[in-house]
């Protein structure tokens, strides 16, 4: 019924765990006493993000959908349908955004990229700021933004909101922004997701409200999959409650089938393809640009970093820790195999091919030359 990404929660009650804080959240909302600035903390995967826009919807959703809860309290929600949600909505696959905003970016002259921060905006009413790469930060340059509109009245809704994505703020941007946190105005809210509240500075956290979310514990989310996904063969259920970090949404959503494919391609990449190397670049050229090659690309870059990781979580004595334990076997023989120096190599290599791909370059060239590097190296 709507044309939301498929993770994103279709009501508040899908958003998985945390219920008290919701409801809170949720009769606030419906009383019009949501804070105009609330940190919204907990650890990463437990869906800051996410709630922070379902809360923008509910405050801007054109229908304005209320629950009666058993003891007479009013409940906000949102349609769903409607232009404000669906554009809210449209925001949550963030890191698309965040990589299209920097890819832009980088096409522009030199002096336009120092003065232009990365900012995500899919409703003129709501706008997001994530760290800014490559140093991920939040930077004077982008609170300036938020300041500065925070001043001009909301347009299509009926409040303005501003969600920072993370708190890393650079000192200077932090103390420019509490003027606003103190004395915001009657129409706007900022809202912070915060994974470790104790590394705010105090100045920001006092002039806060905070609502605190807990991630699911990895076997509730496995339940969690038992249920809906008994399709799954139980050992990918333990991988994706692994995978998702505690974070239901994501756990619900993943796509188990790409995964398993990208992370097939890159063992092949990692092993160097042996004396075969017509096979590696066989399976590299599988690898087109355009946009469907750019997300099979990023996924098989991601899975190889995890790869990675979990060799170094084997060498490093860690075995509890690995997240692809469905091939826990076979990531123990090549850890054996390999040096700790091979493992670094590597990824530096991935991280060279990950900034190249941000510049655009020809993908493929781009991979084949890594491939080429990693069975040298071997
Ligand atoms: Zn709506």
């Amino acid at each position: 019924m709507t044309s939301f990404p498929a993770t994103f929660p279709a009501t508040f009650t899908d958003f998985l765990g945390n219920s008290h804080a919701i409801e809170g959240l949720r009769t606030a909302i419906a009383a019009g006493r949501l804070p105009h600035s609330l940190i919204l903390a907990g650890p990463q995967g437990a869906g800051k993000y996410t709630l922070a826009l379902m809360l923008a919807m509910a405050v801007e959703c054109e229908r304005q959908p209320r629950e009666l809860w058993s003891t007479g309290q009013s409940l906000a929600s949102y349609c769903g349908v409607c232009a404000n949600c669906t554009r809210i909505a449209s925001a949550a696959d963030l890191q698309v955004l965040v990589d299209n905003a920097v890819a832009a970016r980088e096409d522009l002259r030199e002096t336009d990229k120092k003065e232009t921060r990365v900012l995500i905006q899919q409703h003129p009413d709501v706008l997001i700021v994530p760290p800014d790469p490559p140093q991920l930060l939040i930077k004077l340059g982008q609170v300036r933004t938020v300041i500065q509109r925070a001043q001009y009245l909301p347009s299509e809704g009926p409040r303005k909101l501003f969600i920072f994505t993370a708190s890393n703020f650079m000192k200077e941007a932090a103390n420019s922004l509490l003027k606003l946190l103190e004395e915001p105005p009657d129409y706007a809210h900022l809202i912070l997701c915060v994974e470790n509240i104790g590394e705010l500075l105090p100045t920001i956290r006092s002039r806060c409200a905070v609502v605190r979310l807990g991630a699911l514990p990895i076997e509730e989310l496995e339940m969690l999959l038992a249920d809906r996904r008994p399709e799954w063969q139980p050992k990918h259920r333990t991988l994706v409650a692994r995978l998702a970090q505690g974070a239901a949404g994501k756990a619900l959503g993943f796509d188990l089938e790409g995964f398993t494919a990208a992370r097939a391609d890159a063992l092949v990449m990692l092993r160097g393809a042996g004396d075969d190397h017509s096979a590696l670049f066989k399976m590299t050229e599988t690898y087109r640009a355009g946009a469907d090659g750019q997300v099979k690309t990023s996924m098989l870059l991601r899975t190889m970093g995890l790869l990675l990781e979990d060799l170094m979580l084997l060498q490093a004595g860690t075995p509890e820790l690995v997240r692809n334990v469905d091939m826990r076997g076979e990531l123990e023989r090549m850890a054996a195999a390999v040096t700790f120096g091979w493992i670094e190599g590597a990824s530096r290599g991935l991280d060279q091919v990950t900034s190249g791909m941000r510049r655009n370059l020809l993908r493929n060239l781009s991979l084949d030359a890594f491939a080429e590097q990693l069975a040298n190296q071997g």
